[in-house]
């Protein structure tokens, strides 16, 4: 019998929805043209990245001049960060952030740092998330940017983005959210959200690898240029454009408009199935994570006694695909940052476990689950030495 197999990191990232692999395809192909090119192997290029740029406008309630693409999520947290910190602002160099943000905003902010800015990361509460107040008392006469993520790509929690955007309005100081979690799951409107750079990723929607986009609102003083050289994307990323991945980015936002209301219902269904079942069939266990305002795709438990890192294994053994509390850097498991931050005991941290749900996924992948993870559990707490029986 073949071996069951069932993807529940769809947060590390999607599988590609076919039908963006089939709008993919003619531009991997026959139209290979340069998009700044006049002649007509490249004009038609240009309309075609412009189509996918309003699907992602839509989505967003932006324009289309306030798009530009970019290699993906951590890029475009580059552009808008670093963009706005090398602009140098009136001389101002302090940035506001948070302790449980994606690498790609922690690691390019202690870049920053080593060149002269000072950043101060925000604590969390026990749920992950950020007290709009502590931001307020954070801000200094010299910060020039805000950057908090729409919501956290380990345990789900939604930040009140929103809140923090309006006080970063009312001190004109610029705000950049991570929003690539929260993008084609729940509703994103700019406007409603007060920011002036919002980041999103095509992998991590049902799109391609290697394509993001940076929403920058109009009238935003001049970014300093990350990736200098031609005139792409308004003078704001040189290189020319990845046509496929522009279009099968454009393709899956197509998609998450018609399917988000119910795909996320959906989601939250099989996310909440999983956690009764496991709640109620592993003692010990807790819930990492906001309790209600959390993304659809995200269920984070923590299991006392137990090695993240083994379950992992033993689940991968048996076909499931899921991530822990401990991240692999040289050699060494290192606890997370963000299971850190909200105050997870260490022991506690590395017996947690990531599940995150995409739209392929099925009740019977939850029940599989259900089925195989008790046992393993229970043979990895019978030889540890924390647990007595
Ligand atoms: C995946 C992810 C990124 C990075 O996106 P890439 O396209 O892989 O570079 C940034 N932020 C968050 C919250 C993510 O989950």
């Amino acid at each position: 019998m073949d071996l069951r197999k069932v993807y529940l990191d769809n947060n590390a990232t999607t599988p590609v929805h076919p039908e963006v692999f089939e709008a993919m395809c003619p531009y991997l192909k026959d139209y290979f043209g340069n998009p700044s090119s006049a002649h007509h192997f490249g004009r038609p290029l240009k309309v075609v990245m412009d189509e996918a740029r309003e699907k992602i406008a839509e989505i967003l309630n932006a324009s289309p001049s306030e798009i530009i693409f970019c290699s993906g999520g951590s890029e475009s947290d580059n552009i808008a960060i670093k963009g706005v910190a090398l602009s140098n602002l009136n001389g101002k160099k302090h940035i506001v952030t948070s302790q449980v943000e994606h690498p790609a905003v922690l690691n390019t902010c202690r870049v920053l740092e080593k060149i002269g800015f000072e950043v101060t990361y925000i604590k969390v509460d026990q749920y992950g998330m950020v007290n709009p107040e502590e931001i307020k008392e954070a801000i200094k006469e010299n910060t020039v940017l805000i950057s908090i993520q729409h919501s956290n790509n380990e345990v789900g929690t939604i930040q009140p983005v929103a809140e923090i955007g309006t006080i970063a309005k009312e001190r004109n100081i610029f705000f950049h959210t991570d929003a690539v979690q929260s993008f084609g799951k729940i509703p994103l409107s700019v406007n409603d959200l007060n920011v002036d750079f919002l980041s999103i990723s095509g992998h991590k929607c049902s799109g391609p690898k290697g394509i993001g986009a940076l929403y920058i609102k109009n009238g935003t003083s001049k970014l300093f240029p990350i990736i200098s050289g031609g005139h792409h994307e308004r003078n704001r990323r040189a290189g020319t454009e990845n046509v496929p991945g522009i279009v099968g980015f454009g393709k899956a936002c197509e998609i998450v408009k018609k399917d988000m209301k119910s795909g996320s219902k959906y989601l939250a269904g099989l996310r909440d199935s999983l956690h009764q079942k496991l709640a109620g069939s592993i003692p010990q266990t807790t819930l990492n994570g906001h309790p209600t305002k959390r993304l659809p795709t995200t269920l984070n438990i923590g299991i006392e006694c137990v090695e993240g890192e083994s379950i992992m294994i033993n689940l991968d053994l048996q076909g499931v695909a899921i991530s822990t509390g401990s991240a692999c850097s040289s050699g060494t498991l290192e606890p997370s940052h963000v299971l850190t931050a909200m105050g997870v005991p260490h022991e506690k941290v590395h017996g947690s476990l990531r599940f995150s749900f995409g739209k392929m996924n099925t009740e019977e992948d939850v029940n599989y689950v259900a089925e195989i993870l008790p046992p393993i559990v229970k043979k990895i707490r019978e030889i540890s030495p924390l647990w007595n029986k």
